[in-house]
């Protein structure tokens, strides 16, 4: 429990504050005082300190409990931390949340680890939908289901047969036998355009690859209204804040979703900041130069609460997908586990070098920040290269070029990214499900660079951590997951979900680890002049915790619950008063 020291009833607080101003809150008197506790500032210094003062939703002072003592006036709301740990708001640098507020509304996400849960899941499903139509299963990956393997129609017709079932998986649609008789495939005498279908040894359908949109014209699609998404996007950040998040990036959305923003933000309804990353397939200059100009926004405008972040291309596809671009051919072992055919695949391009200087260099010039997902180290040194040409003719490094994902990072690439300015946003809780998969198909030399975190801090690349969060409510059970406290947790342990350790030589300190989701995902925005420390002039943003992150035992950290976060000086998440939501 924390305790206010002084809190005047409320009503008597307002009456005194109405007639008292001017004359009580002079420019150096802090409306919140934070004392006794133990403040981790993150500054340059890396000071710990006792007490932290905000006035105006600005930090106005850290120091020790006396050091508070001239910004203490009558009208100061003093609340002793005793003892408890304060640190920066939490920065989750890549989150799909609108769409994950939509997605909840149509259907809300269940996390499915093995074939039986995917079974059990359809058949709660069958007792609410009506005979006839479609179900389709929430979305999982191979790399997570305990068979690591796609699921048989077979294996779905025990669940049900009542209803065609659909489920998407590694890049693959798996149907129930039902579903597949009602696209017309029976047996490998029938096919359907654009798709390649893989049959059994007698002949029935498994899978099939492409031909998405024959299942599409099936099912109806749904829609939600965007009253009901802004309800359902105010309840997620109400969540975010539950665990300590005070800013978001959206990753990858487009401008009708800024104005949704700015809407929350006008009404006075936003919890979280917001940095909008938009995203679009321009494929030449001329259509980055279009694109830019028709959309009317710049990286950099908006203001403290909604902002335009970069311009951002996906350049290649996923380890749950089977078409991340690698440095090798997949070979033997990676082609059989996502269903391969092409004995010399790498993964997908989606962008030569050439087209991606030309794009590269178009945002540059326009003056955007461009960022990138790029998941295999094929595709990071592809884009590398494509940078380093841009630079003999533009400088590049002062625009903070970012690339998402990069999960095989080498000394070599963070040398080329370190001189040219490039930084990174990462995604732990992929380690924490998927490096035993990665270790038992890619092999241990890979594991070990997976996700390589010391890699980026000891080349000096800022590097931001977070959970590319797109499905679900659950901050321990989404895909992805996006408790802080798990992400922390996995950068400092090397652990995954089953408490194996993978490429020990790559784990953070705690306070590496907080900076990853507190200065450096600031810096990967152009905010670390506003927040990701606890400096007198900055946001007050900050989070009391519930036990002291740098000491408490090292599984502890993922327990980790705020006590109190505070968003712009005011309290937008009370333990004690609301519960979790
Ligand atoms: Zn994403």
């Amino acid at each position: 429990m924390l305790v206010p020291v002084r809190n005047l009833s409320r009503p008597v607080c307002v009456a005194l504050v109405l007639c008292s101003m001017v004359s009580v809150l002079s420019a150096e008197t802090a409306t919140t005082i934070f004392k006794n506790g133990k403040v981790i500032t993150l500054d340059d210094q890396s000071r710990i300190v006792e007490a932290i003062a905000l006035r105006d939703g600005k930090i106005l002072a850290v120091g020790s409990d006396a050091d508070m003592q001239p910004y203490q006036g009558d009208q100061t709301k003093v609340i002793s931390l005793e003892g408890k740990t304060v640190i920066p708001g939490l920065i989750e640098s890549h989150v799909h949340a609108l769409r994950a507020a939509r997605g909840e509304l149509i259907q809300p996400h269940q996390e499915l680890n093995s074939v039986s849960e995917i079974q059990a899941w359809i058949r709660e499903k069958v007792k609410e939908v009506p005979k006839g139509r479609w179900i389709t299963v929430p979305r999982t990956d191979i790399t997570r289901l305990k068979e690591r393997r796609h699921p048989t129609p077979a294996e779905l017709d025990v669940a049900c047969a009542t209803h065609p079932v659909h489920m998407n998986i590694a890049r693959k649609d798996v149907l129930n036998t039902l579903g597949f008789e009602l696209l017309g495939i029976k047996s490998d005498k029938d096919t359907l355009a654009g798709a390649r279908i893989v049959f059994d040894d007698n002949g029935k359908p498994l899978m099939m690859e492409g031909g998405g949109g024959a299942i599409q014209k099936l099912i109806p699609k749904q829609t939600v209204s965007p009253e009901a998404t802004r309800e359902a996007l105010k309840k997620l950040h109400a969540i975010y804040n539950s665990v300590g998040i005070t800013s978001i990036l959206e990753r990858g959305s487009g401008v009708e979703e800024y104005r949704e923003y700015e809407l929350l933000k006008e009404q006075k309804e936003l919890t979280v900041r917001m940095t909008m990353t938009i995203r679009q397939q321009v494929r030449s200059a001329a259509a980055v130069e279009a694109f830019t100009k028709k959309l009317g926004l710049i990286t950099g405008d908006g203001d403290d609460w909604v902002r335009v972040g970069p311009l951002k291309i996906s350049v290649d596809g996923g380890i749950h997908w089977g078409n991340t671009r690698l440095s090798e051919p997949y070979g033997e072992k990676r082609r059989q586990f996502y269903v391969l055919q092409d004995a010399d695949y790498r993964g997908d391009l989606a962008y030569s070098r050439e087209l991606m200087e030309q794009v590269f260099e178009a945002g540059q010039k326009l003056g955007w920040q461009m960022c990138c997902h790029a998941t295999g180290d094929g595709s990071v040194n592809e884009i590398l290269t494509a940078l380093e040409n841009v630079n003999q003719r533009l400088p590049v490094k002062d625009r903070r070029f970012c690339i998402t994902h990069a999960y095989f990072p080498t000394q070599e690439s963070v040398e080329r990214s370190k001189a040219l300015g490039v930084c990174y946003d990462t995604q732990t809780y992929l380690f924490y499900r998927d490096a035993d998969a990665i270790n038992q198909i890619y092999g241990p030399a890979w594991v070990n660079r997976f996700m390589g975190l010391k890699t980026f801090v000891d080349g000096g690349v800022p590097i931001a951590i977070n959970s590319d969060h797109m499905n679900g409510f659950d901050p321990d059970h989404s895909m992805n997951a996006f408790n802080p406290f798990l992400a922390l947790y996995i950068a400092v342990s090397r652990r995954d979900i089953d408490g194996n350790v993978f490429g020990a030589h790559q784990k953070l300190t705690r306070e590496q680890a907080l900076r990853c989701m507190t200065i450096d995902a600031a810096y990967i925005s152009f905010e670390e002049k506003v927040k990701g420390t606890l400096e007198p002039g900055k946001l007050a943003d900050l989070v009391v915790l519930d036990r002291d992150y740098l000491t408490c035992p090292e599984n502890e950290i993922r327990q980790i619950k705020p006590l109190l976060t505070v968003v712009d000086g005011q309290i937008v998440f009370d333990a004690g008063k609301t519960g979790r939501p």
